[in-house]
């Protein structure tokens, strides 16, 4: 038996056997074909060449009319080395003569072609290693989608363990099939964890060299609340955690009576509790946990999830599904944050040195005008059906504020003309996440009807802390003053000029961390759907002025620990009793 120490990602147990998944060795992908299938194969080779290669031209274009020629010229590399003969024959004969499926036999002649370039002492080639990367997902990526291989394909009741899970990845899993995730990537913000909280799968991440010790088949217990995975373990350690397992159980039942009741503290004080979904499903359990509505839809994964950009259609009956399930109370529908983390393949991105600092949210929204425009049409739409609310994700100031709106406003323009049903005084607002945005909060404040402040980037950015990356995230602190501080402000700018102001980041679902926000004076908090009836059992708990003398204090202390131990101290029984008994097993 081994204990490994991770960073919690999503809480609840698991117990079971592993499934290893390494990507970069395409593991659920080879597949051995008979002769029969050569002709077969080949075809699917062709097709996704020709896809890719159709592709590459239209991003060509448009990447030449909306960044400029020399950007483009790069898709013409790409398109190159996708035709090139020293990758096209070496895989039809892995095809023919080895009998390999298309994805393996493709993969391996890549394999090849990168051994060559780095091979070859020359610059201009070894940075076009990149390039290949790049052409390579495309390809992989349309082989896979046509045969969908890859993780919806997992056997049941497995903990998926790998090195790292791209969101895309994340949002494909079935929680009928798996019962915990494990990787050595990532951060309690970064976007898988928030998906494994969404589809409630208990999670860790952040576990170093974890690979090389498990081996699909190993048994092993992932205790995603104290961020903790046991290898191997002993009989006793099993019963501990069937107990607890119940215990659990017993715990969260006893939340959900809960749901009814008002989110208000001991003197009168009332904050609005709303869920965060990634999923249109999640809806369901949102409302199940009791949400006054839904306060953050993260949009980008409805084209995570598809092989192809969502048209107006399919997004307008996603969009109105979600308001028909939660009218009359709020959805916040957030236009499309893609770029950081999330990469579609769909997109014409370029390769870029620090994608978190790069082309991403309302930036690429408003460098694809089209893709933007079509997305606001679906959302302006769908708000004749309900109480439909729209939130610019990463504004940066004003200006950008002013460009967004102004794209909205011509397409409500468009929809007037066509004679279009939409809601014509749907609240428009703002995340503030990027710590310019929290500066000058008051500009913002005179042009938006709402703030939502998103807690996960504004950290990542105040304390220029990589989200996703575990060897900093020690450093990623919610309670730093600064971060307080930045909040703080916000909310206050925001009552100043009579607007509401909403958190609607991680930090809203934590149960300290949400009396803290509360004693700042916050007026609605959205999380993960599962984290509403704890959150709501310790507001109903506290008076109002405690938690506002506690709040006045922590923006003057040290960092988290200290406030921590603050709350502790201020708030007594209340957190003891409502944490899972840290019990050395
Ligand atoms: C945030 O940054 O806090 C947020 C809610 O947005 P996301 O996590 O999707 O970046
Ligand atoms: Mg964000």
């Amino acid at each position: 038996m081994e204990r490994l120490n991770g960073i919690q990602a999503s809480e609840g147990i698991a117990i079971g056997s592993v499934f290893v998944y390494d990507p970069g060795e395409y593991s659920l992908d080879y597949r051995r074909i008979v002769p029969g299938d050569v002709a077969g194969e080949l075809d699917r080779l062709h097709e996704a060449l020709a896809s890719v290669s159709e592709e590459l031209k239209a991003i060509r274009v448009q990447v030449e009319e909306n960044i400029g020629k020399e950007h483009a010229q790069i898709f013409d590399v790409h398109l190159m080395i996708l035709e090139d003969s020293a990758l096209v024959g070496p895989t039809e004969a892995f095809i023919t003569d080895k009998f390999m499926n298309a994805e393996h036999a493709f993969w391996l002649a890549f394999r090849k072609l990168h051994e060559q370039f780095d091979a070859i002492q020359n610059d201009f080639f070894r940075q076009r290693n990149a390039d290949l990367v790049s052409i390579e997902k495309r390809v992989l990526g349309k082989l896979r989608n046509q045969e969908d291989t890859g993780l919806s394909q997992l056997p049941h009741d497995v903990v998926l363990v790998a090195r790292d899970l791209a969101p895309a990845d994340t949002a494909l899993l079935d929680n009928d099939r798996v019962l915990g995730i494990v990787t050595e990537v990532g951060g309690a913000t970064s976007h898988t964890a928030i998906l494994a909280r969404g589809l409630e799968i208990p999670a860790v991440v952040g576990i170093s060299a974890l690979m090389h010790r498990l081996e699909t088949g190993d048994q092993v217990i992932v205790d995603g609340r104290r961020g903790r995975v046991i290898l191997d373990p002993d009989e006793a350690t099993l019963v501990y955690y069937r107990q607890e397992t119940e215990r659990y159980r017993q715990r969260a039942e006893g939340f959900v009576e809960a749901r009814e009741l008002p989110a208000e503290t001991m003197d009168g004080v009332r904050v609005s509790l709303q869920g965060n979904i990634e999923l249109p499903a999640e809806v369901e359990s949102a409302r199940a946990y009791g949400a006054e509505g839904i306060g953050l839809y993260r949009t980008e994964y409805l084209y995570l999830a598809q092989g192809r950009l969502p048209d107006e259609e399919t997004q307008y009956a996603a969009y109105t599904r979600l308001a028909e399930r939660t009218t009359p109370q709020p959805l916040v529908i957030r236009t499309l944050d893609l770029g950081g983390d999330k990469l579609s393949h769909l997109l014409p991105t370029l390769p870029e040195t620090n994608p978190f600092l790069g082309w991403r949210a309302i930036r690429l929204s408003l460098g694809s005008l089209d893709l933007f425009r079509v997305q606001l049409r679906a959302i302006l739409r769908a708000s004749a059906q309900g109480n439909i609310k729209i939130m610019f994700p990463l504004v940066s100031g004003i200006a950008e504020f002013r460009q967004a709106k102004a794209v909205l406003k011509e397409v409500q323009e468009d929809l007037r003309a066509e004679g279009t049903a939409f809601d014509g005084q749907c609240d428009v607002g703002v995340m503030i996440e990027v710590p310019s945005a929290a500066v000058v909060a008051d500009q913002l404040a005179q042009e938006a009807d709402f703030f939502s402040i998103g807690t996960n980037d504004l950290i990542q950015y105040t304390l220029a802390v990589d989200r996703g990356n575990e060897q900093v995230a020690y450093l990623f602190d919610p309670y730093h003053p600064a971060v307080l501080r930045l909040i703080k402000h916000v909310i206050d700018v925001g009552h100043e000029h009579q607007i509401p102001v909403s958190v609607c980041g991680e930090m809203a679902g934590d149960p300290i961390a949400s009396l803290l926000l509360i004693g700042l004076g916050i007026d609605s908090l959205s999380m993960t759907p599962r984290a509403l009836p704890e959150v709501k059992q310790m507001i109903r708990k506290v008076p109002f002025e405690t938690l506002k003398q506690a709040a006045i204090a922590a923006v003057n202390m040290d960092g988290g620990e200290a406030v921590l131990a603050h709350f502790q101290e201020v708030l007594g029984e209340l957190f003891t009793d409502s944490m899972v008994e840290e019990v050395e097993v």
